[in-house]
């Protein structure tokens, strides 16, 4: 499945499935290819025969092995560029990486963000794409459509502070998540917010979507703004809630309180 095929300039991007829910991300200007969080080697390497490209560069945007597990791998048989978090232990030497920085790759220029929360060091990576084309976004498992990462290495407040950086992104930005969690995430954000219309919508598109197979992802910024409570903290509804006992908690109490219920809503 390809995505965008906006011009002969234009990224091809798509979802490689791993594992139970990964997706390793694929992307392509049709002479070679990134990928970003290789878990596993073997379905990178079936994508790259299938579309007779070579490996040029792995993107890391954090330490989990589904994550990185089939980087030495990919690096050993192809001699790729490897590029991840510079805050954070990896299994193979990589170009390392911190906020700020800008790496050059299939022709774009790549902003690095550290968007600390789910790890110490997770950072995320965002084209400055050219007039007209697509912006992309690999958020590792910062951002999920309707969700958020789980906090294993850092504090809410680290957490909700890098979502809103995420959220400031053009509303048009194409969100790449790692795992395909959209569905059970909007049936949260339903009991979060049941009035949120945006929210009813995107689960029978979600569940028809899936039902056929498709991933639901990319998401995009503007769309997630809309039903992801992880993003909508200040809003009413989902501070009402929640219920922190208190009628001005603030942001951060709010988005806790948030990720608590998640972690154990079934
Ligand atoms: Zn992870």
């Amino acid at each position: 499945m390809t995505m965008v095929p906006s011009g002969p300039t234009a990224l091809q991007v798509q979802p490689l499935p791993a594992f139970e829910d990964n997706y390793i991300w694929l992307l392509h200007d049709g002479r070679a290819a990134w990928v970003v969080d290789p878990g596993d080697a073997a379905p990178v390497q079936a994508a790259l025969r299938d579309l007779g490209l070579p490996l040029a560069g792995i993107f890391i945007t954090h330490h989990h092995g589904d994550h990185v597990g089939g980087v030495a791998a990919l690096r050993a048989t192809t001699g790729c560029r490897v590029v991840g978090p510079a805050r954070e232990a990896l299994p193979v030497a990589a170009e390392a990486v911190d906020d700020g920085d800008v790496v050059e790759a299939l022709g774009q220029r790549w902003r690095v963000l550290h968007v600390p929360g789910h790890t110490a060091g997770h950072v995320a990576y965002v084209n400055e794409p050219a007039v007209d084309l697509p912006r992309w976004l690999f958020c590792g498992d910062t951002l999920f459509s309707a969700g958020c990462g789980r906090l294993f290495e850092g504090t809410a407040a680290q957490m909700l502070a890098s979502l809103q950086r995420l959220a400031t992104l053009p509303e048009d930005t194409h969100v790449c998540c790692a795992h395909e969690y959209t569905l059970a995430n909007l049936r949260f954000a339903r009991a979060v917010e049941p009035g949120n219309t945006d929210v009813q919508a995107s689960l029978r598109d979600v569940a028809q979507r899936r039902a056929r197979g498709e991933p639901s992802l990319p998401s995009t910024i503007g769309h997630e703004r809309r039903i992801n409570p992880f993003l909508r903290v200040r809003e009413p509804a989902v501070r009402a809630a929640v219920q922190t006992g208190t009628t001005d908690a603030d942001d951060v109490a709010v988005f806790a309180a948030l990720r608590r219920w998640k972690d154990h809503f079934r």
